[in-house]
């Protein structure tokens, strides 16, 4: 087994995933600017609770996560999500944790849905509850070739809340990304008008300014 994967390694070296460097599967450059802080955002009257700068590094580690599927892209998405929650203060509600939907399209090309994906781990890393309550109600384009205003056109009444899902909680959504605001908007206009409690959201990244 070493020898193969000794045998893969000169083959398909392992290359940062940030910056393509042949070596650790995340180089210490990045990693410096994959660094959790905390920043605080507003989407209309959404709370947006970011921990690292969008910035091309950041950009390349959320599509090794979500187009490539590479672990340790996922644990450093994790992770940042994490010490955000830790950061936004929700001790006074009863949060509860929602993914935004992937489309079918997408789901099919990655293999996964994959801020489901992801929140299912940070819901078992933290033991906070996840409330899978958005599905697309109409299919959408890929947000990250549009412009502004075609992203809020796309994502326009796109989701609704699941049937059978449970209204108690302070809802957090979470989101890999934040860069014009549409897609949280229109997830968060579909949460409030089922009668749901929607708190803010907790996102890994997040464009400054907001595009
Ligand atoms: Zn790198």
């Amino acid at each position: 087994m070493r020898f193969l994967h000794e045998l893969s390694q000169l083959v398909f070296p392992t290359r940062c995933f940030g910056c393509n460097a042949i070596g650790l599967t995340i180089c210490s450059t990045c990693r410096r600017e994959w660094h959790p802080h905390y920043y605080l955002t507003y989407v209309s009257s959404i709370k947006v609770h970011s921990a690292i700068i969008y910035s091309p590094t950041a950009s390349k580690i959320l599509l090794a996560a979500k187009e490539s599927g590479i672990r340790g892209a996922d644990i450093l998405i994790v992770e940042s999500i994490i010490h955000v929650l830790s950061q936004a203060d929700f001790s006074d509600v009863d949060v509860a944790l929602v993914p935004i939907p992937s489309s079918s399209l997408s789901k099919r090309r990655r293999g996964r849905a994959f801020i489901i994906d992801i929140v299912d781990q940070i819901g078992q890393q933290t033991s906070l509850p996840v409330i899978n309550a958005l599905e697309l109600a109409r299919p959408v384009k890929d947000q990250s070739g549009l412009h502004s205003a075609e992203r809020a056109k796309n994502m326009n009444g796109a989701m609704r809340v699941r049937a059978g899902v449970i209204r108690r909680a302070d809802l957090v959504l979470i989101d890999d990304v934040v860069t014009t605001g549409a897609t949280l908007r229109e997830a968060a206009r579909a949460l409030t008008a089922a009668g749901c409690h929607v708190v803010g959201s907790v996102t890994a990244c997040v464009a400054q300014p907001l595009r």
